[in-house]
């Protein structure tokens, strides 16, 4: 017997056809002797339309209300997949994050799970009922309805898995795995059998959104076996195999770079002439950090004269007008001259933890775009990633060049 926890998004769960082809693929799930915790999304586009509708109602709403209101998409799917369980035949119920209760902190919108408590979910297994929950939920200690931040599901499924030590997590979705790149872009992209916590981490911060960024952290750090899959193919019964998201030691045959991702997301600004003396960077990024503002790659030229140097840095597309805002509130205290946004740049990473033990990954990626002419604009990298910034244009030209370079085509 295994217990597993399986999470169902929102394409997956879009229609009452959908719920009812999860039913029988649980149905049989059920029936070969495993416990089943099933964690729904909202129907496909329901979220969506539901914070269109808080928006619409008060562009400054208040964050209690606009959980309550997002919440409620999964109210719906948990309960019409319970419904078609039942159908079918196979006993179960749906449970919203407060019947369990799923504790969260108290920050609306982006709440972190603080924990689960388990007990009725254990003892309704037994009984061996199929327990559908509602994804992206919790309450907070205030006793009101929070979100877990979009895409939250997946780290309502992973914390339930890591809470009841369950055996796996498995997350449907419309794509069938985790691939080497953007296989709409990289058309010889490559689905990965295997690929570690890590590298998924930073393939999901880079901008591929198969999982939410947090329920990778929260799978590394329990040690939670994750598996990417199709709920579009192989359902009855037969799903086809997904990429499993393991432990660095379960991977043998370690590949140096496992994807090249991109980011349209980024913006560059440059100040210019910026005063060289000690301080100055926390003058700037102070006050940036303080609006909530992430910058993320930095470049620092030094200065000749040594008094004025010019500084790069890149923040999310959509900061960029609060960041200028921000600079240009302190411009006459920072004493820089002028501040150069450019949002047409996008940001293409190479990853992989084989590069921890292998030289010349760098190299291999400056040669490759270079000899397709594309310009680097910022570059940075960490242990096992990579990353440029280029001008937005090159994006496609510049994924296939790094895949290729890296031999990632499929043969
Ligand atoms: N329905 C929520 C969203 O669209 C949560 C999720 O799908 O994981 O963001
Ligand atoms: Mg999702």
């Amino acid at each position: 017997m295994a217990q597993i926890v399986a999470k169902f998004g929102g394409t997956s769960v879009s229609d009452l056809q959908r719920m009812r082809d999860i039913a029988t693929t649980v149905k049989s799930e059920v029936e070969a002797g495993n416990q089943i915790v099933v964690v729904v999304s909202a129907m496909a586009g329901i979220t969506n339309d539901l914070v269109a509708l808080a928006r619409e109602a008060n562009p400054l709403h208040d964050a209690r209300e606009y959980d309550s209101i997002v919440a409620s998409g999964e109210q719906v799917s948990s309960g019409l997949l319970s419904l078609c369980l039942q159908e079918a035949g196979v006993s179960a119920r749906s449970w919203q994050g407060w019947q369990i209760p799923i504790n969260t902190d108290g920050v609306h919108g982006k709440a972190r799970i603080l924990g689960i408590d388990t007990e009725k979910i254990i003892k309704r297994l037994s009984e061996n009922q199929v327990c559908v929950i509602a994804g992206f939920q919790g309450l907070s200690p205030e006793n009101r309805i929070t979100t877990l931040g979009r895409g939250g599901s997946d780290t309502t499924a992973v914390a339930l898995a890591a809470a009841l030590k369950a055996d796996r997590c498995d997350i449907y979705t419309d794509v069938d795995g985790v691939y080497t790149s953007d296989p709409r872009i990289v058309t010889s992209a490559r689905k990965l059998e295997k690929i570690t916590y890590e590298e998924m981490l930073e393939m999901a911060s880079l901008g591929a959104k198969v999982l939410q960024t947090r329920s990778v952290e929260l799978a590394m750090s329990h040690k939670v076996p994750l598996q990417v899959l199709s709920s579009f193919t192989g359902m009855m019964g037969s799903v086809l195999p997904g990429t499993l998201v393991v432990a660095e030691e379960e991977i043998v045959e370690q590949e140096i770079v496992s994807g090249v991702t991109y980011s349209r997301d980024e913006a560059k600004i440059t100040l210019l002439q910026v005063p060289d003396r000690p301080g100055v960077a926390a003058a700037i990024f102070g006050p940036l950090s303080d609006a909530n503002v992430n910058v993320d790659m930095i470049v620092q030229n030094i200065s000749e004269n040594n008094n004025a140097t010019d500084l790069t840095f890149t923040v999310a597309r959509g900061e960029l007008d609060k960041a200028l805002e921000v600079l240009e509130s302190c411009k006459s205290e920072l004493g820089f001259l002028a501040s150069v946004p450019d949002s047409s740049v996008a940001k293409i990473s190479v990853v992989g933890v084989g590069m921890r033990s292998h030289a010349g990954v760098a190299k291999r990626m400056f040669a490759a775009l270079a000899e397709h002419n594309i310009n680097i604009l910022v570059i940075s990298t960490s242990e096992i990633k990579i990353s440029v910034l280029i001008a937005e244009e090159f994006t496609e030209l510049a994924l296939r060049a790094l895949h290729s370079a890296y031999g990632l085509d499929k043969t």
